[in-house]
């Protein structure tokens, strides 16, 4: 089972190779989408672009950007390539405002994608022995049912836990011997914390080998912290409903940056403001096309996700390109007295102090204050408050050191700040600017 998706002949092509494959797939996509969906057709004429005019793969540059707003044009069904009796399944993404992004997927499309995240997980080292427990939410959201197709595909008993009821997360993988988590990192971070309270011991009385964490942006310094607690190998995971949900990026054992499959995407990073391509180790936009989606191909789709590609082959030996872990959104961004500032830097710093819990909140106030309330281990509250200060003060410092803003921190008793079974909300702005 394991050798099937192990794909030699596709994970370890040469770069000129694997060009050439794309090259071959993005001709066809390209005549298929001016061919079938009026949309692309009118934008690709708008531009001035014909399919005739790609003649190589840096000749995608030419063509326009599709953009989430191309998602609500014709809406929901405008960008089907192929007849409403190919396509079977629907998933939305959240979408905070207004309506849900429709992503429509035919038959091939979600073995395809099952196919990928079976290749990634046998990258990490699972086998059909494996148990995953698939703690991300079922349903619209593509995150939990793709990585059970997937796993399942490769044979792993699949326990379709969902998010939440964290009690009952822990009884399933003590009754069940659970040897591999996918939830978001939050979720683990919470989870992990509650392993802890209750004194089950990781390695002991629960089994965990890897962990699959991804649907928001984390830090290394979380990675970390996650891994020492549960004993485990954490594994970041990447992707977004557009592009089929989980298993676009995908760590390997090297864990330093995530491969992207190149077989099935075109990766490009661009500047977010300008549109033009960003060298590798430069930060920008991730632009993904789909190289062999059938029922709604994406053309150079603008992730809104921010990070940098990088060059030079990988440990491992796979040939596929790797970009570094997502800094996020270009829309998470805040600033503050004039510093941009990305969640994850603030929870990296935190992370990384002795005596943090796993939970903390941003707060943005008042005529642009920024407060941040940090929960703590339990011991600190022993009625020693030179201790607790002592805590808040380095916190302080090491936030003003990594930001160049000094933020009021407050510390908190564990289990006061809200928490969250999927998608974490880190930032709360209530500012009057
Ligand atoms: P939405 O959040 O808009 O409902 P999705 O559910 O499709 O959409 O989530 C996709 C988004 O989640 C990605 O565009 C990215 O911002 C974020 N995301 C997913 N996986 C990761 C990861 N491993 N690291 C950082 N961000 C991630
Ligand atoms: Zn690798």
């Amino acid at each position: 089972m394991v050798k099937r998706y192990f794909r030699p002949e596709i994970e370890l092509l040469s770069r000129d190779a694997l060009k050439e494959l794309q090259f071959k797939r993005l001709k066809k996509i390209i005549n298929k989408v001016y061919n079938l969906v009026p949309h692309y057709r009118e934008k690709f004429k708008r531009a001035g672009v014909k399919p005739s005019n790609l003649k190589s793969l840096e000749d995608i540059r030419l063509f326009p950007f599709t953009t989430r707003e191309d998602l609500f044009v014709d809406y929901p069904f405008g960008l089907l390539a192929e007849p409403l009796e190919k396509v079977v399944r629907l998933h939305t993404s959240s979408g905070t405002t207004g309506k849900p992004k429709a992503l429509f997927f035919s038959k091939e499309d979600i073995k395809a994608q099952a196919e990928l995240i079976a290749r990634s997980l046998v990258m990490s080292g699972a086998t059909a022995s494996d148990i995953l427990q698939n703690s991300m939410t079922y349903g619209l959201f593509t995150g939990a049912l793709v990585m059970h197709y997937g796993a399942e595909l490769l044979g792993m008993l699949v326990i379709p836990a969902g998010p939440g009821n964290t009690e009952r997360q822990i009884e399933l993988m003590q009754t069940f011997g659970t040897t591999c988590i996918h939830m978001t990192p939050s979720y683990a971070l919470y989870v992990a914390t509650i392993i802890q309270e209750r004194g089950i011991r990781p390695g002991i009385d629960i089994k965990l080998k890897r962990a699959y964490l991804g649907a928001e942006p984390y830090s290394e310094e979380t990675r970390r912290k996650i891994e020492t607690m549960l004993k485990v190998e954490v594994y970041n995971c990447y992707g977004l409903s557009e592009m089929g949900g989980p298993g676009v990026g995908f760590e390997c054992p090297a864990k330093d940056g995530l491969h992207i499959w190149e077989d099935a995407f075109l990766v490009e990073v661009v500047n977010p403001n300008t549109g033009e391509p960003l060298n590798p180790g430069e930060v920008g936009e991730l632009v993904l096309t789909t190289l062999n989606r059938t029922a709604m191909p994406l053309i150079r789709y603008r992730t809104k996700d921010l990070t940098t590609l990088l060059e030079g082959p990988c440990h491992c030996g796979r040939t596929h390109i790797k970009i570094a872990r997502i800094l996020g959104r270009a829309d998470d961004m805040f600033i503050v007295r004039g510093v941009n500032i990305f969640p994850q830097q603030i929870e990296g710093v935190l992370m990384s102090i002795k005596g943090v819990a796993q939970n903390y909140q941003i707060i943005l106030e008042g005529y642009d204050e920024m407060t941040i309330k940090v929960e703590i281990d339990r011991e600190f509250f022993d009625g020693r408050i030179e201790r607790i200060l002592k805590l808040r003060e380095e916190i302080t410092e090491r936030l003003r050191q990594a930001l160049q803003v000094r933020p009021k921190v407050e510390l908190v008793e564990p289990g006061t700040l809200p928490i969250s079974e999927g998608k974490a909300k880190r930032v709360i702005d209530k500012r009057v600017l």
